[in-house]
């Protein structure tokens, strides 16, 4: 069973207009800003309008112009950050294993620095 999505969580707030962020792309489906707690130095959030909980969820419900605005705005998101000659990385927390702590779909872009090669599992 899906989970319900919560109009009360912070990035519902942050679309609302209710609580600010450091906006750095807007069109009618996405909306991108600066993380509040960044992990690299250049590390922006970017959000479909709709209220998506998950990826599984925007994946799987979102209609086709709405996927493709989002992977567009990620693409030029990153031109535009400056990012792509030197790389970048994007990820999706989905769910508790992967320690998603706000339940609207949001992807990372993560830039800036050397990345590593991958992910280290917890305990590793
Ligand atoms: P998750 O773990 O759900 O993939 O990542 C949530 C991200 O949202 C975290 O990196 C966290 O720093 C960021 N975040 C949480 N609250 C706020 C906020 O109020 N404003 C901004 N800009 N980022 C936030």
């Amino acid at each position: 069973m899906a989970q319900p999505y919560d109009d009360n969580n912070i990035f519902a707030k942050i679309l609302r207009g209710e609580i600010p962020c450091n906006k750095v792309y807007e069109d009618d489906h996405v909306l991108a800003f600066h993380d509040i707690n960044p992990q690299t130095p250049t590390h922006v959030l970017v959000i479909p309008k709709g209220r998506y909980v998950s990826s599984d969820d925007f994946f799987n419900e979102a209609d086709e112009a709405e996927i493709a605005a989002f992977f567009r705005a990620v693409g030029k998101i990153s031109r535009d950050l400056g990012v792509v000659d030197r790389g970048y990385r994007i990820l999706a927390n989905a769910g508790a294993d992967a320690h998603q702590e706000v339940p609207h779909f949001h992807l990372h872009i993560f830039a800036g620095t050397d990345l590593g090669r991958m992910i280290k599992p917890a305990g590793a």
